[in-house]
């Protein structure tokens, strides 16, 4: 099973990616997870795409495929995984595509408005050591500015600044959107609404899973 996670900078995927995790155990895997953790450890992929994350673009597809072709290689992906954050464009649903394996594809749509995604990216805090997301209002940590996982002090994403933002969601429509239509033709797109409760979106997600999945292993009954 592979999941696709689309949606703007904000709109949840990391949250649903983690539910994914628990209830199913398929490993979440994060384009900018990965990013973030080759800049934090200045390898020379990561310092090709430090400036690019900074401006608020997109990282060239060659640096994304080399980290996630070795991510996606390890031995925790190969009965499925949930994608947060790629495919980005459509050069880079094609070199999924090329993949192959593990099927069917789930493709999810979180869909927010834009000023609700604003609120929350600058309200955002993040746990430079794993990746743990907070809000400030909505979702504080148990002890203000530490990490309620790994007791690391919690920081402000370089990219959540306002200006950054702009730019994100200017590459997520020009960029990204576009590959709504494409799965939507595929038929395995579901569109979700972003803006109900963690708590609602998951049962949303598991209720059209749990149908997919229940037709798999009915045609394998028949077969
Ligand atoms: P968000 O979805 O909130 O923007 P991410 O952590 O997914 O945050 O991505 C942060 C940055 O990392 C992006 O703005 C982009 O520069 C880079 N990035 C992440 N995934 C990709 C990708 N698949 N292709 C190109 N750049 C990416
Ligand atoms: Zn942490």
């Amino acid at each position: 099973m592979r999941i696709i996670l689309l949606g703007a900078p904000g709109s949840g995927k990391g949250t649903v990616a983690e539910d994914l995790r628990s209830a199913y155990g398929f490993p979440k895997i994060s384009t900018g997870d990965l990013l973030r953790a080759a800049v934090r450890e200045r390898t020379p992929l990561g310092l090709k795409a430090e400036a690019q994350m900074g401006k608020g673009g997109l990282v060239d597809d060659a640096t994304v495929l080399a980290l996630l072709g070795e991510r996606l290689a390890r031995e925790d992906c190969r009965d499925g995984y949930t994608l947060d954050g790629f495919p980005r464009n459509i050069a880079q649903a094609e070199s999924l595509e090329a993949l192959g394996a593990p099927g069917p594809e789930v493709v999810f749509d979180l869909q927010v408005g834009e000023d609700v995604i604003l609120r929350r990216l600058t309200n955002r805090r993040t746990c430079p050591s794993c990746e743990a997301i907070y809000h400030v209002i909505n979702k504080p940590p148990k002890k203000d500015d530490v990490c309620d996982v790994c007791g690391t002090a919690l920081v402000q994403r370089a990219d959540d600044r306002p200006e950054v933002i702009a730019e994100r969601l200017k590459t997520h429509r020009e960029k990204t959107e576009p590959l709504i239509a494409r799965y939507a033709a595929k038929g395995t797109l579901h569109r979700i609404d972003g803006g109900l409760t963690p708590a609602a979106i998951f049962a949303e997600v598991k209720k059209i899973l749990d149908a997919v999945m229940g037709e798999i292993g009915s045609s394998r009954g028949r077969g």
